[in-house]
């Protein structure tokens, strides 16, 4: 996602509960899926010391085919799951599918409603059985202000006024029904009595967004469970990219959602302000029903023929190993089809569903969609999905940049400079989650940064790569009028890693500590910007080349896999052949940050002041025997002393550099002499300062530390130079004009307006 916290609300209520929906209960199907209770071995644990590298082997059954969501309901009434699932032709398995769902939803937007019925089919890919299943409800973070995403929110700059919230604002998801299928004939086991809801990150009696619940028997190592559940939703005016404005709705995490099992446990999480999500991967087999006339875009492929029913169609929407699901629909969108197509890279069918008034820019978003697959394709590795819907969302709706497997959401703005990087910078970060997130899914609960950083950092090279440089703009009236600097230029090393969100808050959290432990107001500013830089400092340090193999290296091996920081750090000191230790442990598990700076240049002629001996040649010169030589020793000549005497046509240059910041790394440092020549030195940075000091027929004119710019991650470069014949009054000059053309021209914007 891209971080904005703009969340427009209108009016405060109390919380409606549900009352039980009990004709729901008996609708469920007594589906039943064979649960694969022998307990074998656990398939070969790939990717040796990372956590349970969910490889799929050829050991491990292949819950699809066999076990997979798609409602099998031969005894099911007509009027729950489905009546027909035609078969979907099953691909090769590209991911251990072990969490599948099977969802039917009834999206209601006059009661701001969704009901939900679906079957998960879970897998146990662990080496220790389990005796409970646990579920995210993450819409319970917006059912009342003590939720502890809601808690956490309000630590956050500007708050959110839950003073406008209307009765219809907040949100919940209730489960009406949750019962485990039984195997045969064997009838379903109703769970929800011993379910509960959990807060094992705080305690927070009041939460509501985990879910334990206890299993009759354990689930031993690939041992499959169908867990049948049905929900109401209540869709809230957008909190965190899910919600609605009008009639655009936008859901995300609004099905419960199982956990994931590791071998030391569950990986479960309340929803927290400052994090994201955490999934297995799986099929999606989703029949969503929406009002006649409405578009839908969603995560996966639609099927044809659409079915209609009163004023409702469904379309059924299918896609093997993502480990999410997400859909807009409103009436208003409009859709614009394009294709990529690369000599090496599969072709991608690009849907992009525009809010009509931005219609003129479908080929902005279009071009940046293939600038992110060629891109992200050709540096890292494939999109192995046939398709991707780009969503511009409403305005105001709070639901833009954000990421979902094979759908993201992008944003733009009436009245989009050419020169200004919205909606290239947001598409291309979102459509870049395909790959950080969407293909190489780690845990972002705790490892936040393993997708929004290197996602970041890529963002920046590709933008780079595919546009010339955009200009820094802002917006006024409420972001209504964009106003562009023509005069600042922005630059990947500052402004696509945000060094100017990271500088403020470098210190505010120890990037290993788990993420949703971040202080939620300045989190995010080590998660994207920290990581964006230090990456980029990587392969300025290694060169792009070999930088280019370990993202790419690491790709191949987490593909469909969830890496653990350990993962990346191993697999960059291996391809790159060197030990790369010293660097994560200052990057990642400490805050120190890194300032190299000239302290001082001193550069004059060879001058010597003060009493000066006869050098010792001289006097062995005069001694004509050792005897004399003796004796010259004996009584030496009286020093002859002198006050700034110059050694002719000899200078001397002393130049001193300093680590300011605690964080150590190897910096070059650059003396520039007045002919223009350059003595370079590398500095292993390890002490406090070092001086240098150069004799010669120049005097030196300037040194720099780092001048190549190496440690992006160096938080003052103001003090990176030092130059000791400045040139006049150019730069002020320079600046004063550009700052007084600015002002003239707000001016003249507010003289519009006025
Ligand atoms: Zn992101």
């Amino acid at each position: 996602m891209v971080r904005r916290w703009t969340l427009v609300m209108t009016a405060l209520c109390g919380v409606t509960l549900l009352a039980d929906p009990a004709g729901l209960l008996h609708s469920l199907a007594a589906t039943v899926t064979p649960a694969a209770s022998a307990t074998r071995s656990h398939p070969a644990a790939a990717g040796s010391q990372s956590r349970p590298a969910r490889a799929p082997t050829s050991s491990a059954p292949q819950a699809s085919s066999s076990q997979a969501p798609g409602p099998r309901t031969p005894s099911a009434p007509a009027t729950t799951l489905p009546a027909s699932t035609p078969a979907v032709p099953a691909a090769a398995a590209l991911s251990p599918r072990n969490a599948n769902y099977s969802i039917d939803a009834d999206l209601d937007p006059s009661r701001h409603q969704l009901r939900g019925r679906e079957v998960i089919t879970w897998r146990n890919i662990t080496r220790a059985p389990t005796r409970e299943v646990r579920l995210h409800l993450y819409y319970n973070a917006w059912r009342n202000t003590r939720s502890t995403w809601l808690r956490e929110r309000a630590l956050v700059r500007p708050p959110l006024d839950v003073s406008r919230l209307g009765p219809d604002d907040w949100s919940g998801i209730d489960i009406v029904a949750l019962r485990l299928l039984g195997a045969g004939s064997a009838p379903p086991i109703d769970l929800l009595p011993a379910a509960r809801f959990i807060a094992p990150d705080d305690g927070n009696p009041d939460d509501r967004t985990l879910m334990a619940v206890a299993l009759p028997t354990d689930v031993g190592p690939e041992g499959t469970i169908n867990l049948a559940v049905e929900w109401l939703l209540r869709v809230p005016r957008t909190f965190a990219r899910t919600g609605r404005i009008g009639d655009f709705y936008f859901l995300a995490q609004w099905f419960p959602k199982v956990a994931v099992l590791e071998d030391a446990g569950w990986v479960s999480h309340q929803f927290h302000a400052s994090t994201e999500f955490y999934s297995d991967y799986g099929t999606y087999d989703v029949r969503l029903t929406v009002p006649t006339g409405w578009v839908v875009g969603a995560t996966g492929l639609p099927q044809p023929a659409p079915a209609a029913r009163d004023n409702a169609v469904t379309t059924r929407f299918v896609q093997d190993d993502v480990h999410d699901f997400a859909f807009v629909a409103s009436p208003h969108l409009i859709e614009h089809n394009a294709r990529f197509e690369h000599a090496t890279l599969p072709a991608v069918d690009i849907r992009v569903l525009l809010q009509p008034e931005h219609a003129g820019q479908a080929e902005r978003h279009v071009a940046a969609t293939r600038a992110t697959l060629k891109y992200y394709g050709e540096w890292f590795g494939a999109y192995p999905y046939s398709h991707i819907t780009v969503v511009d969302p409403a305005w105001q709706s709070g639901a833009g940049g954000m990421e979902y497997p094979t759908l993201v959401t992008a944003g733009t703005e009436w009245l989009a400079p050419a020169r200004v990087a919205d909606p290239e910078g947001v598409t291309i970060h979102e459509v870049g989650h395909q790959f950080w997130y969407g293909l190489v899914g780690n845990n972002e609960f705790d490892h936040a940064w393993m997708d929004e950083g290197l996602n970041t950092y890529a963002t920046g090279r590709a933008l780079e790569a595919a546009y010339p440089p955009f200009h820094d703009s802002v917006r006024f009236f409420g972001d209504f009028v964009p106003w562009v600097f023509r005069h600042v230029l922005l630059s990947r090393e500052t402004d696509a890693n945000r060094m100017r969100r990271y500088r403020p808050d470098a210190r505010s959290d120890v990037p290993a500590t788990p993420s949703w432990q971040y202080h939620p107001a300045t989190g995010r500013n080590l998660t994207y910007a920290k990581t964006a830089l230090w990456l980029h400092t990587l392969e300025r340090y290694l060169g792009w080349p070999m930088m280019q193999r370990v993202m790419s290296t690491f790709f191949a091996r987490y593909r469909f896999k969830h890496p653990t920081p350990d993962d990346f750090f191993r697999v960059a000191s291996e391809v790159s052949g060197q030990d790369l230790t010293w660097f994560f442990d200052q990057v990642h598990r400490s805050s120190n940050v890194f300032d190299y700076g000239i302290a001082s240049l001193v550069s004059g002629p060879s001058t010597v002041s003060g009493s000066i001996d006869a050098a010792p040649g001289q006097a062995n010169a005069n001694a004509a025997t050792a005897q004399a030589a003796t004796t010259q020793a004996a009584t030496p000549q009286a020093p002859r002393v002198v006050s700034q005497q110059r050694e002719d046509g000899v200078y001397v240059s002393t130049v001193t550099v300093r680590r300011y910041g605690e964080a150590l790394f190897p910096v070059d440092v650059v003396t520039t002499l007045e002919d223009g020549r350059k003595i370079r030195e590398r500095w292993n940075g390890l002490e406090r300062w070092i001086s240098y000091t150069y004799r010669g027929p120049h005097r030196a004119v300037s040194a720099d530390v780092d001048p190549d710019r190496v440690l992006v991650l160096d938080v003052n470069r103001t003090n990176n130079s030092f130059t000791l014949a400045p040139a006049g009054q150019r730069a002020a000059n320079k600046w004063t004009l550009t700052w007084v053309i600015w002002l003239q021209d707000l001016m003249l914007t507010y003289g519009f307006f006025a």
